[in-house]
């Protein structure tokens, strides 16, 4: 199959070429990010191969529809930057990689959490400068604290095992379904609304929808423990950033942990030390020493690089075979 990769990164390159070796597609690499001014780029191509933040709305849906493209393929599992039903109605096939590592992003949120919580971010800066001074280095024990798990899907159930079985918190969920594994070893499901009043950190873990669009928001944040630490390792949208920058001026939070950002689309992936960055929030959050901010990373491990492309290319030879792509997103995915 002719395939446009759009958002090419050297390490995409070279995971998809790899695992081509065993599917032969025909694939056109671009660096360009998939809008409606690059949609031309699909010309000729049966399907597009795209990540996160390549805009899927139904302008360019429809300019990919009339440039011959059948099938999207989504190198990730969120799929919020994708019009489904402007795919559906152009009869444009959308296919993901739903669990291509969750470990790589559960052990990431981990990480980030005890980076930020422990101040390692801020020891090595020291360190590098001969600055061996322990003053504003104190943590916390993680032991004993009490961690809310947003979404117990694939990745937050790894969170939450960790956290629970790992370093001995109190957990508290909060997810429309409930995970029994999860219960049995103590893991406790609540309301959002009650996880946020009792948690000392909460960590999200559920999709970007409607409904879970700013589940922290400025009232959440009213209505948390004071010292709240706040991680996000899933989709920017979830947080109201202005709010969270508020509560850490007023000190009601006391440390923010993100890998995601609601307008990484202008930032992530790209080098911009030569830049001017416009954006005036994100350079606030910035400033601030207990944030610690990686840029859309969590998912960049060996072992997800190359089950993304493996997938994501089975899916297109599927595809091309007139098969069932059991990875299809359907329009009712939207809701569930
Ligand atoms: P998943 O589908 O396995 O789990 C999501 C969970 O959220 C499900 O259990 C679902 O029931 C729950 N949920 C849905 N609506 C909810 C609501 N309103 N309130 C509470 N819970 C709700 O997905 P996953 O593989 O665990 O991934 C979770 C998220 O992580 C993805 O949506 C994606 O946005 C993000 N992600 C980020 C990276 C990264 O590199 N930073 C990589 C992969 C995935």
């Amino acid at each position: 199959m002719r395939v446009a990769v759009f958002s090419t990164k050297a390490y995409d390159r070279r995971f998809l070429e790899a695992a081509n070796a065993r599917f032969g597609h025909a694939l056109s690499f671009f660096e360009a990010r998939l809008d409606a001014q690059t949609a031309v780029l699909a010309e000729g191509h049966e399907a597009v191969c795209v990540f996160v933040n390549d805009r899927l709305d139904a302008e360019v849906l429809g300019a990919l529809a009339e440039a011959g493209v059948r099938t999207v393929a989504l190198r990730c599992a969120g799929y919020n930057n994708v019009d489904l039903r402007a795919a559906a109605a152009l009869g444009i096939a959308v296919v993901r990689v739903p669990a291509y590592s969750p470990h790589a992003v559960a052990e990431f949120t981990v990480a980030l959490l005890m980076a930020l919580d422990r101040k390692i971010h801020r020891a090595w800066a020291r360190v590098r400068e001969n600055n061996f001074a322990l003053d504003g280095l104190i943590g916390r024990n993680l032991h004993g604290r009490t961690v809310g798990v947003i979404g117990t899907g694939r990745i937050g159930a790894l969170v939450a095992k960790a956290f629970r079985g790992g370093f001995g918190c109190e957990v508290l969920a909060s997810d429309v379904a409930r995970d029994p594994e999860l219960e049995a070893l103590g893991v406790r499901y609540v309301e959002p609304a009650e996880l946020l009043r009792q948690v000392d950190i909460v960590t999200l873990h559920c999709p970007l929808t409607p409904e879970t669009r700013h589940i922290v928001d400025a009232a959440a944040i009213a209505a948390a423990q004071p010292g709240l630490i706040v991680v996000n390792t899933s989709r920017g949208g979830l947080i109201d950033t202005a709010a969270l920058i508020e509560g850490l001026k007023s000190r009601k939070i006391a440390g923010v942990a993100l890998d995601v950002y609601e307008q990484e689309a202008d930032l992530f992936f790209e080098d911009l030390s030569n830049e001017i960055i416009q954006d005036d929030v994100f350079q606030r959050l910035l400033t601030f020493p207990n944030v610690l901010v990686t840029g859309h990373q969590a998912f960049l491990t060996e072992e997800a690089l190359d089950a993304i492309a493996t997938t994501t290319l089975d899916s297109l030879a599927r595809a091309d075979a007139g098969e069932e792509m059991p990875l299809r997103l359907s329009l009712e995915a939207m809701h569930g």
